[in-house]
């Protein structure tokens, strides 16, 4: 373990092998690396399909997003104790970033285009339904004043859409693409300090100031009161300007 002054994170990465499309890995590898650059210690514990979840002493849950397949590979495992595990430490306020098909778990049910309906966990007010026309491309959406404001760039490549219950709201509003379902205009979703997106990318790397504001969450509960080190972040902010410009906006 690698820790200055003693501050530290435990990070869980779920179902890492199986939930990993598009570089969602790279999330992890952001958040291990803005935290290290800064001297701050990580631990991060992969939890795959067949291994207990130990959630107490996690801050931060990670999963990412996979194929229809992949999701209904999951559900054995989910059932019980880990779904239970999930859902109660969402209650108890840990942090979690979800991706696509790691959102959709998060939701209470997902019925595929074909017509098979997997119950999921149910920790957010969401649900999810297929459709026959899939949401891809680079998409874009601006987070919600509360989460920062960030203008957001990403991938999207889904056919579910999600819809969100009275218990969660967005993480954001599309600027660019589809969103939750590309009806009402709402991107990702927000319940406790859980955060849900359909952007691959990965996200983190892609929108820094997003990724530092997760971390902070995630200290703070360890640390109360704590504030993240500034980090120079110029090559990851043209980056950024770079893409939100192709997609027809500027950042601010
Ligand atoms: N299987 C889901 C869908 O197509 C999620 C895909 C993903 O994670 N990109 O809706």
């Amino acid at each position: 373990m690698n820790t200055v002054n003693d501050v530290y994170l435990n990070i869980c990465h779920l179902y890492p092998d199986t939930l990993n499309l598009y570089g969602d890995r790279g999330n992890v590898i952001c958040m291990e690396k803005r935290l290290a650059w800064r001297g701050i210690g990580v631990n991060i514990k992969q939890v795959p399909i067949g291994c207990e979840l130990e959630w107490k002493d996690t801050d931060l849950f990670f999963i990412g997003g996979g194929q229809d397949f992949e999701q209904e590979v999951l559900l054995p495992d989910l059932e019980g104790k880990k779904a239970d595990a999930i859902r109660e430490a969402v209650e108890d306020g840990r942090v979690f970033l979800a991706i696509c098909g790691g959102y959709q778990i998060l939701g209470k049910y997902y019925t595929t285009h074909d017509g098979v309906t997997c119950s999921y966990i149910g920790a957010i007010d969401a649900c999810t339904v297929g459709g026959a026309k899939r949401m891809i491309g680079n998409f874009m959406f601006r987070c919600a004043p509360e989460d920062g404001g960030f203008l957001v760039t990403g991938f999207e490549n889904h056919s579910g859409r999600t819809y969100l219950g009275p218990g969660a709201r967005p993480l954001g509003t599309v600027v660019r693409g589809f969103g939750n379902n590309g009806e009402d205009g709402g991107e990702g979703a927000r319940y406790k300090n859980v955060f849900c997106s359909y952007s691959h990318g990965p996200l983190l790397p892609k929108n820094p100031g997003l990724c530092d504001r997760i971390l902070e969450l995630a200290l703070r509960r360890r640390y109360p009161g704590f504030v993240l080190p500034e980090l120079e972040s110029g090559f990851e902010h043209r980056a950024a300007s770079y893409m939100s410009n192709r997609l027809g906006a500027s950042p601010c």
